[in-house]
Formats: C-alpha cells, sequence, structure tokens
C-alpha cells in the first residue's frame, strides 16, 4: 500500500464504483468544504509535475546560494511555476542581504609525521587562511562542549585546533554538535588559534557545509570541515603523542551586499480576502549538493499546493498566500526581509505554515511556545486521516523562515518531520534527486496544501496575534529566549531592532 493512502480521500476510486452512488449521494449533502479538502489532497497525490518540477529544480536548476545568478533562475522558474499553476497573483520581491560569501576551495596536507591528503571543505562564512600555512602544527580539542578548546590554553595559540565533533545520527543530534562546533569556534578566537578544523559529523568522508550564526557574520577564525575517517586519523596520531604538522589553505571570498528574491502568490479569499494566511518554504539552498531534500521538496510542495487549491475549484474563505523564500541558509534573510517589507499588514495574517525538514512523515506542528493554537490547529485538519495521529509540541527554536513571524507575534507552526532520510543528505553532496521517494513527497505535500485549505476556510483564526509583551513571555516561556542568547540575537530583540514593536498606546 502507498504511504498516500493514509492520507483520507472522500472521492471514491472508479474500482469502488458501488459505493459512488452512496458518496455521491452524501456529496449532494455534504458542505462545499469536504470535497474541497479531499480535491486538494487527491490534486497534490496525483499530480504528474511534482516529480516534473522536482527534477528540473534538483537536476537542471541544482544548488542555488542566496545571490547567484543559479538562484536568480531557480527564483524566476518558481515564478514561471505559480503562472502556470493559474494563481490569481505572483511576483518576485527583491531584498537586500548585507553580505556574500563563496567557498573557493580548501587544501589540507599532513606534512608531518607523514605527508597525506585530507578530504576538507570550508565552513560557510570562513575567512581565508592569510597565506597558504606551511607546517601548521595541529592540537586537540579537550573534548566537546563548554570549554573543550579554552582549555588548551596557551597551546592553541597560533595553532589548527582539531575538533572531534561526535557523528550526529539524529537531527537532534545534529543540532548538539552545532552547538559543540560554535563554542568551539568562539573559544579558539579568544584562544588566538590560526584555524579550526572540524571533523565531518557524517561518516564515509561526507562534507557538508554549515553556519556558525544566525546573520551571516564572518566567523573570526578560518575553519574547515574534514572527512570524518580523516579527521579521526589525524586524532589518533596527535593522541600517540606525536608532533603533527599541516600545509592549510582555506580559501573563501567575503563580498559586499547581494540581491535576493522572495517569490510570492497569491490565491484571493472568497469571504474574507483580507485576512491572509501563509505557506512557505526556502527555495535557496546550500551549495555541495542540489538542496533537493533542503529544500527542493518543500519548496516545489508550496507550487503543488497551490495548484492543487486552483485545480479543486473551490475557493478558500482567506487568502492564501504561497512564498518561496531566498536567504534562508545565510541566515534566515528572506522570511526576516519579508515581515520587515510588510509589517503593517502583519495583523492581517491570521496563520504562517513553514515546511523545512526534508520529505519523511510530519509528525506534528511546532506551536512556537503557544499551545493555544492546538486546537484550531487540529480543527482545521480534522479531514485530515494522517493528522489524526500527529502530535503537535509546544516547541519554539529559531532554525527556519517562521521564526520572525514568531517575534511579530503572528501565529507560526513549523512541521517536524521524520528524518530519517534527512539526517545524512542534509546541507551535504549526498542532497541530490536520487534521494528523492515521490510515496512520501506527495504525502507530505497533501498535509501540507489540505492544511493550509483547512486554515484558510477555517470559522475562526487559531490564535491572535499576540502584542510585544506577549511575544517576550512566549519567548522567555519557551526557551526561545535562552536560543536566541547563545546566538547572539537577543539584543536585536530588546532594542526593538527585530520583532514586534511596542504599540503607542502600550510602550
Ligand atoms: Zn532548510
Amino acid at each position: 500500500m502507498s504511504r498516500m493512502t493514509r492520507v483520507r480521500t472522500l472521492l471514491p476510486d472508479s474500482s469502488r464504483c458501488l459505493r459512488c452512488v452512496f458518496l455521491a449521494a452524501i456529496a449532494l449533502l455534504a458542505p462545499a468544504l469536504v470535497w474541497g479538502d479531499s480535491d486538494v489532497i487527491r490534486a497534490v497525490e496525483k499530480s504528474a509535475s511534482f516529480e516534473t518540477r522536482l527534477r528540473t529544480l534538483c537536476d537542471e536548476l541544482g544548488p542555488r546560494p542566496a545571490g547567484t545568478p543559479s538562484m536568480v533562475r531557480a527564483a524566476d522558474w518558481a515564478l514561471s511555476q505559480f503562472q502556470a499553476a493559474g494563481l490569481d497573483g505572483a511576483w518576485l520581491e527583491p531584498f537586500e542581504i548585507p553580505r556574500s560569501w563563496s567557498d573557493e576551495g580548501a587544501k589540507i596536507r599532513i606534512t608531518e609525521p607523514a605527508g597525506f591528503e585530507l578530504k576538507a571543505v570550508s565552513t560557510a562564512w570562513s575567512p581565508s587562511t592569510p597565506a597558504r600555512q606551511e607546517d601548521l602544527e595541529l592540537v586537540l580539542s579537550d573534548g566537546l562542549g563548554e570549554g573543550g578548546v579554552s582549555r588548551l590554553g596557551a597551546k592553541a595559540r597560533g595553532r589548527a585546533v582539531l575538533v572531534l565533533l561526535d557523528e550526529a545520527k539524529t537531527f537532534y543530534a545534529m543540532g548538539v554538535q552545532e552547538g559543540n562546533a560554535i563554542r568551539a569556534m568562539r573559544e579558539a578566537h579568544e584562544a588566538g588559534a590560526a584555524a579550526v578544523l572540524f571533523a565531518s559529523i557524517k561518516p564515509n568522508r561526507v562534507l557538508f557545509r554549515h553556519v556558525h550564526s544566525i546573520d551571516a557574520r564572518m566567523d573570526p577564525v578560518p575553519s574547515a570541515v574534514l572527512g570524518r575517517e580523516d579527521a579521526l586519523r589525524v586524532g589518533r596520531l596527535i593522541e600517540s603523542g606525536q608532533t603533527v604538522k599541516a600545509s592549510v589553505s582555506i580559501s573563501t571570498t567575503q563580498g559586499g551586499p547581494v540581491r535576493g528574491i522572495n517569490v510570492v502568490g497569491e490565491i484571493h479569499g472568497s469571504e474574507i480576502p483580507e485576512e491572509v494566511v501563509i505557506l512557505g518554504a526556502h527555495l535557496d539552498s546550500w551549495d555541495l549538493g542540489a538542496g533537493c531534500l533542503d529544500n527542493g521538496v518543500n519548496a516545489v510542495g508550496v507550487i503543488e499546493a497551490a495548484q492543487a487549491i486552483i485545480a479543486s475549484g473551490r475557493r478558500p474563505r482567506r487568502t492564501i498566500r504561497f512564498i518561496l523564500f531566498d536567504g534562508e541558509e545565510y541566515g534566515l534573510f528572506g522570511s526576516r526581509a519579508y515581515v520587515a517589507r510588510h509589517r503593517d499588514e502583519l495583523d492581517s495574517v491570521a496563520a504562517v505554515i513553514v515546511h523545512d525538514m526534508g520529505q519523511d512523515r510530519i509528525q506534528g506542528y511546532a506551536l512556537g511556545g503557544r499551545p493555544e493554537l492546538e486546537t484550531g490547529l487540529r480543527e482545521a485538519m480534522s479531514r485530515i486521516d494522517d493528522a489524526r495521529g500527529m502530535r503537535h509540541t509546544r516547541d519554539a527554536f529559531i532554525g527556519s523562515d517562521h521564526f520572525d513571524f514568531q517575534l511579530e507575534g503572528v501565529p507560526a507552526l513549523v512541521a517536524i518531520q521524520d528524518t530519517g532520510s534527512y539526517v545524512l543528505p542534509y546541507h551535504s553532496e549526498l542532497d541530490t534527486y536520487d534521494k528523492v521517494d515521490m510515496d512520501l513527497v506527495r504525502s507530505r505535500g497533501a498535509v501540507a496544501a489540505a492544511t493550509i485549505f483547512g486554515l484558510a476556510n477555517a470559522d475562526q483564526r487559531i490564535g491572535p496575534r499576540l502584542d510585544r509583551d506577549g511575544v517576550e513571555t512566549m519567548l522567555l516561556r519557551s526557551g526561545m529566549a535562552d536560543q536566541m542568547k547563545f546566538l547572539e540575537l537577543w539584543d536585536d530583540w530588546k532594542s526593538g531592532k527585530r520583532g514586534r514593536q511596542a504599540s503607542p498606546t502600550n510602550p
């Protein structure tokens, strides 16, 4: 049985035509909404364009970091797909990303006690090494976490610090290792290290690209990710007590502002068009793979959802906006720019849903520290079979395009998905079309489409927009404030540079 069949469809198959008469009779009595929901689900499940579009995005358009010609091509293509889907409107919203960065190649060769090359790639937003550094001595961090590099003291100064991050087999474990990498980078800077070399968190010499900040800050120390097995070998040599030296060349380019492009499409609401629900996913990607699971499957899912709702022939009560964000990987720049540009309209945004966790089954939605949203969400999803067993959580975290909407007090949900097929390819050279499972992609896409359609048709909004005090209470209670402090984003909130402004009557 296809996984798709877990999503309920109320329209009968032709093979079950004995039930057709019965169901047709119900149809005459049932509210239009029921048929709209099932038509949307069926349209996504049966869509031939879903696979074609995903192949085009992954194989023809390929990797698409923000500000690059390939991202511009992808945005133009996405706009043409919105137009082909027959939306009421579709347009591009350019914005500025303050900095750009590109990898010009990392070459790292052990020169002592034996000569051998390491598989390596620079970390995102790493500066270059000053010049090719010959005979740079390597030291091993004293474990992971707080103090791992600091404890090396003067031994780290002017040397390359090797940090043996643990292999990460789950999405949660990846987050833990990202935290370890951020701490190591900060401590290496304080200690005056010449470079930081990280063991890849993926096995089989698979490399990946990731950031150490959320707002495209250049790292203070040049760093690279090493093939895991290469790094472990070097670690053993250091542990054996021998002097280990390397020739290290990390070459990157830091540039000025670049143009990001959000792609926006819209279906006008029939009854309360002034209220808007948003379905979003980022279209940009890192460059090692093709950004197929992160986040091509969900970006194409947004286009397919729009097309399916049009194809259902049922106009939603509220307006639905479909947004493909740019600049997410660089630091959530597209959603931040959207929120800034549309700040005056945010009172009218009833809900935002973002998908950014690959192709696997949706476990539920993270409610962003607002458990009171669950009742309305369950009601909006009540006609989706897959939704019955879902576990929505009150979790609040920063990592995708829902974040700036949450800072503005708008009900903003992000899908929590199984990650079995996601963890290994994530941000790596393995994120290519061959990892796609179209059954999973269609099933997840059907849930996303039916959910946004349900939210657009709901009797009431799932929750109010919070005022600034309400947002701050949510940030403190949910633990998001601590995450923002760790990532040095809290001051932007406190100063009013980012997020909900105090109202004039309630400063
Ligand atoms: Zn992503």
